[in-house]
């Protein structure tokens, strides 16, 4: 029996009348984390773990009816049970757990494997149908740990102490994580854009620890930022905002930095293989682990990992779009 399926709206438990990161405004919503391709406006009802209500207000509105869970706590929603386990991607994420009867189905959303000192560490949760994600599902991506990667980007950015250093990173998540590991290598402020701020801000309440920041434009005018390390999203870069900083030395933290050629179309100096996905061997070991007889694989390279996963290791796998139902142009 499929617990849960796939509408245009998005996956979706008929048993308990719920979406899980629609697509669409729907009416009650199950968000596994506050990213914006998982957590979209316009649903009537969300429910989320109470750790990422903060960011999820802040992306989604202060007025929406957003219902917090903690980690673990069973929720019945129609005949089923939920519950959220740990994602290990960032703050607040989640898997999500449903169970009817006897059957047991757990949704990845966005996961990783690797320590990350800003979130929970993923939780093995073992069940009959797993949905994994497969962003990073090719043999050839395979991560370094964060605090080797940040110790990376410590070293560049003392290795210029004349000029500016900016670091692209993604606003949530990712910046907070080489916020976190920098502690292990300086006690210097870190100069932060202000989309990088208001989220840095609200981790800050909730207790993680980070390196002192400053929002650049708190600076006179005539500051140079020499010798500074700036953190900013990916937008800022060759945007008005960057005009103020003279010959800054640039670089990109990012997954896709392992990607040969990457850097360098996006016009970086340098590249950083830092990801909150998880990497190959991350995907094949939890899919193992979980025990599930059938897992289907969404997001990046679904047909890679479900036909080794198959063929490798025997295990019922499939593209998350056999599960589809209607449009067939997912
Ligand atoms: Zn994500
Ligand atoms: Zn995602």
């Amino acid at each position: 029996m499929s617990l849960i399926t796939v509408l245009p709206e998005g996956l979706y438990c008929e048993q308990g009348e719920f979406f899980i990161d629609p697509w669409r405004g729907v009416d009650t919503a199950l968000i596994t984390h506050a990213h914006s391709d998982h957590a979209r406006s316009g649903s009537s009802h969300y429910l989320a773990t109470q750790i990422s209500e903060g960011i999820l207000k802040k992306r989604l509105g202060e007025g929406i009816d957003l219902r917090g869970v903690e980690y673990g706590e069973k929720i019945k929603l129609g005949n089923v049970w939920v519950s959220f386990h740990p994602a290990g991607h960032v703050l607040g994420s989640a898997q999500i757990r449903v169970e009817h009867k006897d059957e047991v189905w757990v949704v990845s959303g966005d996961y990783k494997r690797c320590y990350d000192p800003t979130c929970a560490l993923f939780e093995v949760v073992p069940c009959d149908t797993f949905i994994t994600e497969a962003t990073f599902g090719l043999p050839i991506y395979q991560w370094q740990s964060g605090q080797e990667v940040c110790r990376q980007i410590y070293e560049w950015w003392q290795s210029d102490r004349d000029r500016p250093s900016i670091l692209f990173c993604y606003a949530f998540g990712k910046a907070q994580r080489i916020l976190a590991e920098l502690r292990k290598f300086t006690d210097q402020p870190v100069y932060v854009h202000g989309a990088v701020h208001v989220l840095t801000e609200i981790y800050r309440q909730v207790g993680v620890e980070m390196v002192e920041t400053i929002p650049a434009s708190e600076k006179p005018r005539d500051y140079k930022f020499k010798g500074d390390l700036i953190l900013a999203p990916p937008s800022g870069h060759r945007s008005s905002w960057m005009k103020r900083f003279q010959q800054p030395q640039t670089a990109f933290a990012s997954g896709w930095m392992a990607v040969r050629g990457a850097r360098r179309r996006r016009g970086y100096e340098r590249g950083f293989v830092l990801s909150d996905h998880a990497d190959w061997q991350g995907l094949v070991n939890t899919a193992l682990q979980t025990r599930a007889k059938t897992v289907y694989v969404t997001h990046g390279q679904s047909d890679v990992l479900s036909r080794y996963l198959s063929e490798t290791l025997e295990i019922n796998a499939l593209p998350l779009k056999t599960l589809f139902e209607g449009e067939s142009d997912i």
